[in-house]
This record gives C-alpha cells, structure tokens and sequence, in this order.
C-alpha cells in the first residue's frame, strides 16, 4: 500500500491532498478543481463544445468561497501583461534606434503616397474658406515682400536659383 502523504494544497480550493490523488501532478484535489483550474487556463482560448459542456455540469450549483474567488483572482492576475518598466522601454528604444528601413520599392513609394495624400486634410467648407479669404485680405504685407511676389511671378526664372531663405521670405 502506498503510503499517504500529503504533497500540497489545492490551487483552487486550497484543501491539502495526498500523493495518491490521481489530481496531484494537477496541483488539484479533485476532478471538480481540476476542471475548475483548466477552465481558468483556457480563458480567452476556445475550448470544445464537449469540454464546455463537463465543465458547465461541474460548476452546475457550485457556490465559490470568499477563499476560492482570491485564489483564482490571483491565477488570473499572473496572466496579465504587465505594462513595460521605464527600463524596460528605455532598452527597447534602445533597440529600435538602429534600426534600418527596408529598401522601399517603387510600387512602395507609390502606394505609401496614395495613402498619405488622401490625408492631408479634410475638403474646406465654404464657410472656412471664406474666414481664410478674409484673414488673409486683412493681412499687411511689406514693400519688400510685394517686390519679391511681383517678381516671382512675372519673372519666375529670376528666383529660381534663390536661397532658402530668400523663398521663405516669399512665402511670408
Ligand atoms: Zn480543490
């Protein structure tokens, strides 16, 4: 006869079990919390029809204890994600810095600007773009900018060869 010992306690319900509990490798006392522990495991993955349904009889008039219910909170709590440590996201960072593009292809560039170009900004409405009109009306330019308007559109070649900052001070 195989002598009884007891080896742990239920991780669900937390009674003590013995080593010939056919459970025990389970870390369960009974077929009852065995099932209850895999239902706890497959949360969020699909379980078969025929397992669902052994585990609804199982459950089937099954009040949990005060104790039960933390046990399996913190079951569950140790399958959460935890969110990444500052450390954590600094190394990762790290990671990411030298990072290379791939080569982009020409049917990449291609869609990429497809993609982004319907997104420059939403279709004006009437009402916007006559706040617009009128804001820019309102707005005094100088002597010097007229000049250089005046010759970037009669005479476009001439600033073509301008600098940086001589087309910015068109733009103004
Ligand atoms: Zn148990």
């Amino acid at each position: 006869m195989v002598p009884k010992f007891i080896v742990g306690k239920c991780i669900i319900c937390g009674h003590s079990f013995m080593n010939n509990n056919i459970y025990y490798n389970k870390k369960t006392c009974s077929k009852e919390c065995f099932l209850k522990r895999l239902s706890v495991m497959n949360i969020g993955s699909i379980c078969s029809l025929e397992t669902r349904e052994k585990l609804r009889i199982a459950n089937i008039g099954r009040k949990h204890t005060e104790e039960e219910l933390k046990k399996q909170s913190l079951v569950q709590t140790g399958r959460k994600i935890k969110p990444h440590s500052e450390e954590q996201k600094r190394r990762i960072g790290l990671a990411h810095k030298g990072m290379k593009h791939p080569p982009r292809s020409e049917e990449w560039k291609q869609r990429m600007s497809i993609i982004m170009s319907g997104r420059k900004c939403n279709p004006l409405s009437d009402e916007t773009k006559r706040k617009i009109s009128l804001t820019l009306k309102g707005k005094q330019h100088s002597e010097e900018h007229n000049k250089k308007v005046s010759l970037a559109v009669n005479y476009p070649s001439l600033t073509e060869g301008a600098s940086d900052d001589d087309r910015k001070a068109t733009v103004d």
